[in-house]
């Protein structure tokens, strides 16, 4: 694994560091970007190796999640580690496959700690990008659906960044980004255009807003 080197994670469970492979910076080579922010790798693919399993405890997680509430540890001891599989290419070199059986895994996880939902709706992207990587049209659809109504959610609870975990205008730019990967013709044009007449969105999310909606318009019959 020449391109890879083991790197030190502070398991959220048993507190114990862990190591996982990541990408050794030199040699993350990008080779284009999707609209919706995937990023097309030359080289190894950095995405496969963002979910981490403990050594010690078997726990899945990413290095996004938060500390564990006492009630969350009592289950996950009694009911969840013990039946967690040890997945033995957590450790190695991962495929396009086993990345996205670990993203699954690590939403599992994320869903019985109780991360907040931006993190739920992060991992629900990555894996609707596994999808299609894999060209799986089908599932890929199926979690950009579910993770829209996530972020919808997440947008009529919003607070403020911090506390929800996203800046309000990438929050706008994900959800439009989502109904248009999901050909949602009425539902990107709604979402884009409150971006287009927000007076607090950056300059930066509206120009990028612009680029994927002309894009869109482009693309498809309309
Ligand atoms: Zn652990």
């Amino acid at each position: 694994m020449p391109d890879l080197y083991a790197k030190k994670c502070r398991c959220p469970y048993c507190l114990k560091d862990t190591e996982t492979k990541r990408v050794l910076s030199r040699h993350i080579r990008t080779d284009h970007t999707d609209l919706d922010g995937l990023i097309h790798y030359q080289g190894p693919n950095v995405y496969f190796y963002e979910p981490v399993q403990c050594s010690h405890c078997r726990f899945i997680f990413h290095e996004s999640f938060e500390k564990l509430r006492p009630d969350v540890r009592t289950v996950l001891e009694t009911d969840i580690l013990p039946i967690l599989p040890v997945l033995p290419f957590a450790e190695t070199e991962r495929t396009l496959k086993q990345a996205l059986h670990l993203y699954k895994f690590c939403l599992y996880i994320a869903q019985v700690t109780f991360q907040k939902d931006s993190i739920q709706a992060m991992l629900g992207v990555r894996i609707s990008w596994m999808y299609r990587l894999l060209q799986d049209t089908t599932q890929e659809m199926l979690w950009a659906e579910r993770t829209v109504q996530k972020y919808e959610k997440l947008y009529l609870e919003y607070t403020d960044a911090v506390r929800t975990g996203i800046p309000h205008d990438v929050l706008l730019l994900r959800i439009s980004d989502l109904y248009a990967t999901l050909g949602d013709t009425d539902n990107a044009k709604q979402w884009y255009s409150l971006i287009f007449q927000s007076k607090t969105v950056s300059d930066r999310i509206k120009k990028e807003a612009r680029e994927h909606w002309e894009h869109y318009r482009e693309t498809h019959a309309i």
